[in-house]
């Protein structure tokens, strides 16, 4: 076995809740900083809530939450985008020793009755938006409606906290009880406790299919998020009351830990963006000076060739983080010169993380140039392996990167199976992407050997539309694998079918409709990031090892061919 250590300092990690850690109250300071630094503002609207706000509204929604009957080790689940109500909804449920499973916005109703089911969990927060699709996943699920009303709670009626102005709201969302409701019942005391042993029970559970097979919720603990703000804090630079611009959706783990989390621990101001929109991108950086964005390829493309770009003041940003995708040297070169040529001097540097590892390797603005390319070096009190089939491979060849530390996941609830299949006894996890590592310990991610299709950062899970497509009552057989776009710095999924009836595609017409038919079925059946962008390709076999795995190396092959010949 051969083991890397971090080189990092040992950074020591507090046992205790995440509430506790990053707002605990010292006279006028709340978190080691000032109650009066702004925490959040709401892009849209400019509203701003202090750390003592924070704190003080998050004990608050805790309160209601427990008036509510929620109590503690319940799963709450947040079915929003990104809006000021959301660290609150947060914190407070940890406050009151809650979890919360975060849901992407854009799924349909039996995505979300999956995700609603699997994490167990009971309230649910949304807005008048997502407010057609909790009704439908609730049907969907059988729920008797008078129990319906007592479990969806509508966010953002007032205060712009929906990331927009103050809209009026519609009768049938009124029906519901207003989050607003249960910030005006009290204020917990105290949060709980999660001292010692406790900081090991779960306060997040995202969704992320791992390196196979259908999405699986990811048992994130108090300690997981602390051993993350802390080893994150030891390695960052940081500079207190920058701002920086979060549209990253909150409900992934990416933005959750950098937005909801790290600006606290680091004392910054997030200005929350509802989402990524490339105006507001660029003149919400000018408007509130932003220093540093996390963002993922696809917006560095857009930075690095977009005319809209030069029209706005962006001299403020000091650092680009990238993440969730692999990010091109050329582009992020690129990136750093179109910014040094409008009077920004900004590092492009990357972290590297995953659901269930939310953070291991960060490249540092000083290495950004030299070590371009990279995803740095391991994070402090972690360790890594190289393993190349059933050895650790030699140094400086690429093997598929396992790591083992205090911020790996607890597991995946509920599912042993798949928490043992992913995870060593001894506690490596291991992560389906293949790394190099040089001899100053830097690390590069060249390969992936896990299914998991990642479109503009979102996942996609190939197990999940395989299963989708065989649903449609024409294919016999489904494939999909990810085709790299480079134009736009992302993969696209791409699917190959095989049809129940031959004749229904027996010349190139009949295929052709028959490709655009089921691209179009599938839009109807899965969430906007799941589309078949890359395209729908009829097969006559699907093909498949001799214990019946796809083997998705050759439809890579094939597709690329495909796409080279067109
Ligand atoms: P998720 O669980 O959605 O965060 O996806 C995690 C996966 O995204 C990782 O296992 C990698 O395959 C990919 N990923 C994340 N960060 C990077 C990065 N900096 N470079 C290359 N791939 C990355």
């Amino acid at each position: 076995m051969r083991i890397y250590p971090s080189s990092g300092p040992f950074v020591p990690i507090a046992n205790r809740s995440v509430f506790t850690h990053l707002l605990n109250e010292d006279g006028n300071l709340i978190g080691g900083y000032d109650a009066n630094l702004p925490a959040y503002i709401d892009a849209v609207s400019g509203t701003a809530l202090s750390r003592g706000q924070v704190r003080s509204l998050s004990l608050s929604f805790g309160y209601g939450l427990r008036n509510y009957g929620a109590k503690r080790g319940d799963t709450i689940l947040v079915f929003s985008p990104n809006c000021l109500a959301y660290p609150v909804i947060i914190l407070g449920a940890l406050a009151a020793g809650l979890r919360c499973t975060l849901a992407n916005p854009a799924y349909t109703a039996h995505e979300l009755a999956l995700q609603y089911t699997n994490s167990h969990a009971h309230l649910i927060f949304t807005t008048e938006e997502e407010l057609p699709t909790t009704k439908a996943m609730l049907k969907e699920l059988g729920v008797p409606e008078e129990d319906s009303a007592h479990r969806v709670i509508m966010l953002g009626k007032s205060l712009s906290w929906a990331g927009g102005p103050d809209a009026a709201i519609s009768s049938e969302a009124s029906e519901l009880p207003q989050w607003e409701k249960l910030l005006s019942l009290g204020s917990l005391e105290k949060e709980e406790n999660f001292d010692g042993p406790l900081a090991e029970e779960t306060a997040l559970l995202c969704y992320s299919s791992g390196t196979t097979g259908k999405p699986k919720v990811v048992e994130t603990t108090h300690k997981n998020i602390i051993a993350l703000l802390d080893v994150g804090a030891a390695n960052y630079p940081r500079d207190v009351g920058s701002v920086v611009l979060g549209f990253l959706p909150m409900y992934h783990i990416y933005g959750a830990t950098s937005l909801l989390f790290s600006g606290q621990k680091l004392g910054l101001t997030v200005v929350i963006q509802k989402r990524f929109d490339p105006i507001s991108f660029c003149s919400d950086i000018q408007k509130y000076k932003v220093t540093t964005v996390t963002v993922v390829p696809p917006v560095l493309v857009f930075l690095s060739r977009h005319p809209i770009v030069e029209k706005f003041d962006l001299s403020t940003l000091k650092m680009l983080v990238s993440g969730a995708a692999p990010l091109g040297i050329e582009l992020s070169k690129q990136v750093t010169k179109r910014l040094r040529s409008m009077r920004a001097s900004c590092a492009v540097v990357q972290g590297y993380g995953m659901t269930e590892i939310p953070s291991a390797h960060f490249l540092p603005p000083s290495d950004a140039e030299r070590k371009c390319g990279s995803i740095g070096k391991l994070y402090s009190n972690l360790e890594a392996r190289l393993v190349a089939g059933d050895i650790d491979a030699e140094e400086g060849q690429p093997g598929e990167l396992w790591i083992r530390g205090p911020m790996v996941m607890k597991g995946y609830l509920n599912n042993s199976d798949a928490t043992r299949d992913s995870m060593t006894g001894d506690g490596w996890y291991k992560t389906g992407d293949v790394a190099i590592r040089d001899s100053e310990g830097y690390y590069y991610i060249v390969d992936r050997v896990k299914e998991l299709i990642k479109y503009k950062g979102y996942q996609v899970p190939p197990a999940e539309l395989e299963s989708v497509l065989l649903g449609h009552p024409d294919i016999a057989d489904a494939a999909v694998i990810g085709v790299y776009d480079a134009s736009q710095a992302t993969e696209l999924p791409r699917a190959y079918v095989v049809p129940v009836n031959p004749d229904r595609t027996k010349t190139n017409g009949l295929k052709a409709s028959f490709e655009s038919e089921v691209t179009k079925w599938m839009v109807s059946k899965v969430a906007n990031h799941k589309h078949l962008r890359g395209g729908v390709s009829v097969i006559d076999v699907i093909p498949k090892s001799p214990a019946g795995k796809i083997l998705r190396r050759e439809l890579r092959e094939l597709a690329k061919n495909e796409i080279r010949s067109r």
